[in-house]
């Protein structure tokens, strides 16, 4: 991928085009690329581009870098707190990961990677609590939701066209009233498929507070 200098900054940029975006926009992934989508047909010189928008850039990099991430080596964010991950080797139950209450316990070999045990943990707790959640919120908001998947995904959550639900495997991260959001925001899209004033109306009608669960969802990145 090209790279690019942005005063101290130094960038690798991935460009695209897209038949369905009228301007050109920018993004940045979670390995920190920058993603540029140009609308099809349009001559844009990127670089210049994204010299142009090299102060958003810098101000997303640096609310990047003091976002709170998922999993540490150390530690594990859950439900909105930290704790710490202890392993341990000689109880008889290999394979098995255990939430004390006040830490993370994984049964593992000494030497043996933890990573996807935590991380088969870490999905299975998300999904519980989605289906769980999804059911009791949309028997209060009368939702109808077709298909639930748990996946890796960039966003928290997602809505397809037909109705079908995803949400993002870290959820159960972050603290309760987010994750809530996050089903109540896609339950909106239902109804209206994209972020208009009917869009934010739907959802202030199940979350009132939305803007500012929105507005706290900027301080977690899932890296
Ligand atoms: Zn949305």
């Amino acid at each position: 991928m090209p790279e690019l200098k942005l005063g101290d900054l130094s960038i690798t940029y991935l460009a695209k085009t897209s038949d369905r975006c009228k301007n050109a926009t920018l993004k940045i992934r979670r390995d920190l690329t920058v993603e540029v989508v140009i609308p099809s047909g349009e001559k844009i010189n990127v670089e210049d581009f994204l010299k142009k928008e090299s102060k958003w850039i810098q101000r997303k990099y640096d609310e990047l870098s003091r976002s709170k991430k998922t999993i540490e080596p150390n530690r594990i964010l859950y439900r909105g707190k930290y704790y710490p991950i202890e392993r341990e080797s000689e109880s008889g139950r290999l394979g098995d990961v255990e939430f004390t209450g006040n830490k993370l316990i994984v049964h593992i070999n000494e030497g043996a990677d933890p990573q996807s045990l935590i991380h088969n943990w870490m999905k299975s707790e998300t999904s519980s609590y989605v289906r769980g959640k999804v059911d009791e919120l949309s028997k209060r908001f009368d939702v109808e939701v077709k298909n639930i998947y748990i996946r890796s995904i960039s966003k928290w959550g997602l809505c397809s066209r037909n109705g079908d639900l995803t949400f993002n495997w870290h959820l159960i991260a972050l603290p309760e009233e987010l994750s809530e959001y996050i089903i109540l925001h896609e339950f909106a899209h239902l109804s209206e498929f994209n972020h208009s004033k009917r869009f934010k109306k739907e959802l202030s009608k199940m979350c009132p507070d939305f803007s500012e669960r929105q507005q706290r969802l900027g301080s977690y990145f899932t890296v």
